[in-house]
């Protein structure tokens, strides 16, 4: 998806795409993108338009695949798209509509992050349990440390508050309101929290957790992207702040 730099001329039967996109996810094998192109050059939301763009058409490549610190199991990709050709009945909806549009598809986008964030905190924590009943040091076990106990129990009341929130905003969307602020805030929140689970369950394994074997330390590099993909966390308090009216 989306690409700010890339423009769609519109050739009536057609529209030309020129221009280039980083971080693209599943890039390198998509056989469709969904993409967001300049479509005029007025300032303003109405210059940009969705499309459904075929990766096997003529002038699409993938310039690189990138090397990314976590989340390897999924490629991510720099793509160039030259004098491209695409039918324009893959325009979705109206010309100069598509940057609403994405706004829209950014909040389920921001919302699969909520129980992404919580069910894969959990679990991480339950593996780092485990370890700590299993890991003896000077005699005794390390989950007999109250200041880990604590620690464990923290993050887990912070992920039960996360996935309340994710059913409050379940029944908010069912009752049709808008839900663009408490998603925001769960966005936010998830990010930070998986960022400070998984680094202080990496801490509990000791030198073990360093390791680029470890799980831990695949979840540890993995949860980095989640404060930053899908919106930053300063963008998400920005559209907090917007709807708090400051
Ligand atoms: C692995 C990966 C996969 C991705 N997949 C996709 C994809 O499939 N499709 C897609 O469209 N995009 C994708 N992205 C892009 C991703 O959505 C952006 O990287 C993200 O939104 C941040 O934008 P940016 O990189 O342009 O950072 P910038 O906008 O340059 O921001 C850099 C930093 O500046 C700070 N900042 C930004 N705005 C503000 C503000 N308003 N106030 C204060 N500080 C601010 C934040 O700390 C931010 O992290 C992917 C990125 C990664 C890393």
């Amino acid at each position: 998806m989306a690409a700010l730099k890339t423009t769609a001329r519109n050739q009536g039967d057609y529209y030309v795409l020129n221009g280039s996109k980083t971080y693209i996810t599943n890039g390198t094998q998509a056989d469709f993108l969904t993409l967001l192109a300049r479509t005029s050059d007025d300032p303003g939301y109405h210059s940009f338009s969705l499309f459904v763009v075929p990766t096997n058409l003529p002038g699409f490549h993938v310039s690189k695949k990138l090397d990314k610190m976590g989340m390897r199991s999924s490629d991510t990709a720099e793509l160039y798209f030259d004098d491209m050709k695409i039918p324009s009945e893959n325009l979705i909806g109206k010309e100069g509509e598509g940057f609403i549009q994405q706004m829209k598809q950014f909040q389920h986008e921001r919302f699969a992050v909520l129980p992404l964030t919580y069910v894969s905190a959990r679990d991480i924590i339950k593996e780092t349990v485990d370890y700590i009943k299993a890991r003896v040091v000077f005699g005794k076990p390390l989950i007999k440390k109250q200041v880990l106990r604590h620690r464990l129990v923290q993050w887990l009341s912070e992920l039960e508050c996360l996935q309340q929130l994710t059913y409050h905003i379940v029944r908010m969307k069912m009752a049709s309101q808008d839900v663009t602020k408490e998603i925001s805030m769960g966005k936010l929140i998830g990010g930070d929290i998986l960022s400070r689970v998984t680094d202080g369950c990496l801490q509990m394994y000791g030198g073990m957790g360093f390791m680029n074997e470890m799980p831990v330390s695949r979840a540890y590099r993995d949860a980095r992207l989640l404060s930053i993909g899908g919106g930053a966390s300063e963008v998400m308090s920005d559209v907090i702040a917007k709807y708090e009216g400051f």
